[in-house]
């Protein structure tokens, strides 16, 4: 499977803002966005006009950088939100929140979605009753994830701290238990993204 290895911070670097794709660092004075708040690369630090179509390019990017989603699964996921009900740009987003590693991240039991990644791949969880470890699986409104019994005593769960959820998940932080409790709305996006430029793009 295809995967993006470079360094993660240089993603932040290009798209001029935080990303939060390195977990505590992140938080930390040593996020590279504090210290050298410019594009990587030779070419960096120089001006540059940026057209209509460089501004749509942006967009998209920051996005599928933000979820850690490559571009052909970026592509696909566009593709069922067009067909979907409603404004293709907030379905998009919606259905990038409801992916699994994305939930598992929400929910607290991961410091970023590329260690959610992680943990959905080593089986960690449930959804349904059912072994789920895939993921870029969606998950729905009423969708049930739990930590598996035999991973319950790991280190990473034990003795969690309660954190504050967006309204749309839920979970009980004894019982390493949570759910999906609506499909997430546009304002429950905490990313600053302008997502009609995604459609634009994606409509030429
Ligand atoms: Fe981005 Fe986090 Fe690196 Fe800062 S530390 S540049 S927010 S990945």
């Amino acid at each position: 499977m295809a995967r993006y290895t470079d360094a993660s911070c240089k993603l932040c670097r290009r798209e001029g803002e935080k990303l939060f794709l390195k977990g505590q660092r992140c938080y930390s004075n040593k996020c590279a966005i504090a210290r050298r708040s410019f594009a990587p690369g030779q070419h960096g630090q120089s001006r540059k006009k940026v057209s209509e179509y460089g501004i749509q390019l942006r967009e998209k990017q920051k996005t599928r950088r933000f979820y850690g989603v490559l571009e052909k699964q970026f592509r696909k996921i566009y593709a069922t939100a067009d067909k979907m009900k409603g404004k293709t740009g907030e379905n998009l987003l919606a259905l990038l929140e409801l992916r699994l590693d994305n939930v598992v991240y929400r929910m607290g039991l991961a410091s970023s979605r590329a260690e959610a990644r992680q943990l959905v791949n080593h089986g960690h969880f449930t959804v349904n009753g059912k072994k789920a470890n895939i993921p870029s699986m969606f998950l729905v409104a009423g969708d049930v994830l739990e930590v598996k019994d035999s991973s319950r005593a790991s280190v990473k769960f034990k003795d969690m701290a309660e954190r504050t959820l967006p309204k749309w998940l839920s979970f009980d932080y004894n019982n390493l238990k949570g759910s999906v409790v609506q499909t997430p709305e546009r304002q429950d996006v905490d990313l600053e993204v302008k997502e009609h430029l995604i459609v634009e793009l994606y409509s030429k």
